[in-house]
């Protein structure tokens, strides 16, 4: 048996003995080792994707998360996608995002997040462009999700997300069980966002419902001391209640591992519930609830293990920047920016793809 660490070398090596005119036979017996080596090469260069972030532009945000990632950085990425054009640029730039699109679908994504340094639903004209677009591609994407804290989004809002494809709204959480500090750590005030409503409105028009729950130390407001157990069994029935499918718990960013550099770092440091008390750590103690709780499904591409607790898919993601991949030829995300350019990492304009 002949053991070959390229393509190129196996190729060569059936082209020298066809020279010497030598038994088709042996050359036969070569094809299924060719074969083999041709198809873990091709394996091991796709990438692998989670899921592709769409950078839905906006001018700016309604909110003012206290935690906010995109007020860390000044990004200055040009709206080429949906600001008014001459219809060849219109043309050229909607081919070039569609290739984009094209490219994460090729290597196996079927995700998109509808995502952005705004609220997504600040702008649904692009939302329908993008449902357009999207079902003009040789492969659609079928799982289509939006990225919300809910704030402005009514019944009609709904109805409209839906029939742009919508599948599941990732509703961005801060506080479960107060909906006043929940809007007053995302700074929208005046007009708190009725969670619980708008959770019964998401499952009454079929959309699946993910919480996205910010692990600040309001998740879950209760009378209990920091020497009792975390509220775990609290926090997922007050989930069920609210008819979730899917819960996510999201660690939040900080632009520097020591010391705060940014207000949104500082406050992240004064809120987060990464410490628990002197001796736990939150998120050691949620992962064995969950094992202890819950039922193990799967494991996503990029490392996360996903549990059934309670009925409700599970995940926690202590790395929503994807900083700490171990799998080399995964990416968690892509994201497709408003220049129509594709990038790997959010807050490097380095890891520029094409
Ligand atoms: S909704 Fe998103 S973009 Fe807007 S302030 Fe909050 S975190 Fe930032």
């Amino acid at each position: 048996m002949i053991r070959t660490n390229s393509t190129a070398q196996v190729v060569e090596f059936i082209f020298s003995i066809k020279l010497n005119n030598l038994n088709i036979h042996y050359i036969l017996f070569l094809v299924p080792e060719f074969l083999s080596i041709f198809a873990t090469e091709i394996k091991n260069s796709i990438m692998v994707i989670q899921s592709l972030s769409i950078v839905v532009p906006t001018k700016g945000c309604m909110n003012s998360c206290r935690f906010c990632v995109s007020r860390m950085r000044k990004d200055n990425y040009p709206d080429l996608i949906s600001k008014h054009m001459t219809d060849e640029e219109k043309f050229y730039y909607t081919e070039e995002y569609k290739k984009r699109l094209s490219f994460a679908r090729d290597n196996g994504c079927n995700t998109v997040m509808l995502t952005g340094q705004g609220e997504p639903q600040q702008n649904m004209s692009f939302i329908k462009r993008f449902y357009e677009m999207n079902n003009e591609l040789a492969m659609p994407f079928r799982n289509i999700e939006i990225q919300t804290t809910g704030a402005s989004i009514h019944e009609a809002t709904i109805i409209e997300l839906r029939n742009y494809g919508i599948s599941t709204i990732s509703l961005s959480v801060s506080c479960l069980n107060d909906i006043f500090t929940n809007s007053d750590i995302i700074n929208y005030g005046k007009n708190p966002i009725d969670v619980p409503s708008l959770c019964c409105l998401i499952k009454k028009y079929n959309i699946n419902l993910r919480l996205s729950l910010n692990m600040t130390d309001m998740l879950f407001l209760n009378n209990r001391n920091h020497d009792d157990n975390p509220e775990f069994k609290e926090i997922f029935s007050f989930c069920k209640s609210l008819g979730a499918d899917q819960v996510t718990f999201r660690k939040m960013y900080m632009s520097s591992k020591y010391t705060p550099v940014t207000p949104q770092d500082q406050w992240i440091n004064e809120h987060n519930i990464i410490e628990y008390n002197s001796s736990c750590d939150w998120f050691t103690l949620l992962n064995k609830y969950i094992i202890e709780n819950g039922k193990y499904l799967d494991t996503l591409e990029y490392g996360n293990s996903r549990y059934s607790v309670d009925e409700m898919s599970v995940v926690v993601d202590n790395d929503c920047m994807s900083k700490n991949s171990q799998n080399k030829t995964a990416l968690k995300y892509l994201i497709l920016r408003p220049n129509c350019k594709l990038y790997s990492k959010w807050d490097d304009k380095g890891s520029l793809i094409f």
